[in-house]
């Protein structure tokens, strides 16, 4: 944790929720871009890196390549393109040393209220940590802007639905999100309860050890196999500077993964034949593939990776196996399906998914008055409506979230100096009231749906459509005019408390 203490009347620039990858990012933009900002970065947890620090399930990794995941500002140098979770875990804090981040750092401060004065064109936040004592306390802190970068679902609670008669179950139920460091499942039959990303990158790591692992899908997703290591960029790595053979790399993969999307959306039945056909190619003809062929369409829902094929050899080879059925009820010994089928199970993994948040569970007001996310419009996919001086970082679904939450951070550091500029202190998005609402995130899965109550609106235009595509939202957050028309800016009052130093990390 730093020395730093800001006395409580001081005013820091900008205040960061959330010490994860999009922290950490955000971060490193401002140095770089608002040298003379002052900030502190305010992290719930003991320790930074967010989601890979947080997720310890055996296998955990990424799902999209690295080159693209990572900043770029640091290149990826790992040799695997599909990562680890330890080793995203050990770049994320690696970025936090060699950019002089850690020291702005508070750990174990969560911010639990955050209430915007017009009059005194600041955020007053509240922050629940432990005094050195080890006794709870709150602190205050002012800051001109609030920048959340506190991720998009709860760390407390996970989703997982209840089944009937669970209490039955005489092996042990885990969640992945909460996975018992002494859990031993060598030699164990073992059920996950799932077909997302997490059950698909857990099967193969379990399968090593266990007897066998069956997924329990109650519908299908699509999975692709994907090189594990990408051979052009590691040819790359050996004959240029690792910041050119970095931005190639990641150039190639952006580009492929926008062509793929906009395929999956102009030619959808084409594309799910060919997927099913890869997946069938992998399986052999002894496996069903009607468990690797979803009703939906491509890219309803994400698409799941398998690296070098991993899931569909454990597959084939008899390790693992696919059961697509509905549960009826567990049982002493395991689950009974509704055809009336018995899966037997020394060990269930209930691998459901996230519960989706928002604002990092901040209670939020603008003078007095309750934000709800949910009644808000999202301004370039990282503002709300009558939000004023906020931004959140909330990544692409379709590729790496980092592409997204590093162009948030760069378009808050132009939003911050051209405020400066101007002599101006104070930038809201303005609902218009003829802009249409739409759904923030267009995906039918489970999540995005439960998620519908806490996620803003998107509009059926710019600035307030949120788009899944870096080259139209670069071209939008880094060059379009600040002053758009809907941003409305207000000048400093006159009663704000007394600015501290830039970099106000150090005491
Ligand atoms: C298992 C898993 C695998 C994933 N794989 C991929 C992938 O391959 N590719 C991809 O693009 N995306 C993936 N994602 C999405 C992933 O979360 C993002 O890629 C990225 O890590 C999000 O970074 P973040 O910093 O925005 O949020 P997080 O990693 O969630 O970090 C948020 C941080 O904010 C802190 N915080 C929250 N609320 C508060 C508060 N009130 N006060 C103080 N601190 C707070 C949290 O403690 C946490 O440290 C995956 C997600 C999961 C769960």
């Amino acid at each position: 944790m730093s020395a730093f203490e800001p006395q409580p009347q001081t005013l820091l620039d900008v205040i960061i929720v959330g010490a994860g990858l999009s922290g950490i990012g955000a971060a490193v933009r401002l140095q770089q871009e608002c040298p003379d900002k002052s900030f502190t970065l305010l992290e719930a947890r003991d320790a930074i890196g967010g989601t890979w620090d947080l997720f310890r399930y055996p296998g955990i990794r990424s799902d999209s390549d690295m080159y693209t995941l990572s900043y770029d500002f640091k290149p990826w140098t790992n040799d695997k393109a599909i990562a680890d979770g330890a080793d995203i875990r050990t770049y994320i804090n690696d970025t936090a040393d060699q950019y002089q981040v850690r020291q702005h750092i508070r750990l174990g401060h969560r911010v639990i209220k955050a209430d915007w004065s017009s009059e005194q064109a600041c955020w007053t936040v509240e922050v629940a940590h432990t005094d050195s004592d080890g006794s709870p306390k709150t602190s205050t802190l002012h800051g001109r802007f609030l920048y959340l970068c506190s991720g998009y679902y709860s760390y407390e609670e996970a989703y997982r639905p209840d089944f009937p008669e669970e209490d039955s179950f005489k092996g042990r139920i885990v969640h992945p999100q909460f996975w018992p460091e002494d859990l031993d499942y060598r030699n164990q039959q073992v059920v996950v309860i799932g077909s997302g990303a997490t059950a698909i990158t857990l099967i193969p790591a379990m399968a090593k050890e266990a007897a066998h692992v069956t997924m329990l899908q109650r519908s299908p997703t699509y999975v692709v196999n994907r090189p594990l290591r990408d051979k052009l960029a590691l040819a790359m790595q050996r004959i240029m500077p690792a910041k050119a053979a970095h931005s190639l790399t990641r150039w190639k993969h952006i580009l492929l993964g926008i062509f793929y999307y906009r395929l999956a959306k102009r030619r959808p039945q084409m594309m799910k034949k060919r997927l099913v056909q890869m997946a069938a190619a992998e399986l052999g003809p002894e496996v069903d593939t009607r468990h690797f062929t979803p009703d939906y369409n491509p890219w309803d829902q994400r698409i799941c990776v398998a690296p070098d094929g991993d899931l569909f050899k454990d597959i084939r080879q008899g390790r693992a196996s696919v059961v697509t059925e509905h549960i009826e009820r567990f049982t002493a010994d395991g689950i009974q399906l509704k055809n009336g089928d018995i899966l037997p199970a020394d060990l269930i993994v209930i691998a459901t998914g996230l519960k989706l948040n928002m604002l990092g569970d901040i209670q939020m007001q603008v003078d007095g008055q309750p934000i709800n996310p949910a009644d808000t419009m999202a301004y370039k996919g990282m503002m709300l409506s009558g939000v004023p001086n906020c931004a959140m970082a909330f990544g692409y679904v379709n590729s790496s979230w980092t592409l997204k939450a590093d162009l948030t951070a760069g378009y808050v550091c132009r939003l911050l100096r051209y405020l400066d500029e101007q002599k101006l202190a104070v930038a809201i998005p303005e609902r218009d009231p003829d802009v249409a609402e739409e759904p923030f995130l267009s995906f039918t899965s489970g999540y995005v749906q439960r998620a519908s109550k806490v996620l803003p609106k998107q509009g059926d235009r710019v600035p307030w459509q949120v788009y899944q595509n870096y080259l139209q939202d670069r071209k939008i957050m880094r060059n379009s005019p600040i002053d758009d028309g809907v941003l409305r800016f207000d000048p400093a009052p006159g009663k704000a408390p007394a600015r501290a130093d830039a970099g106000g990390g150090s005491a």
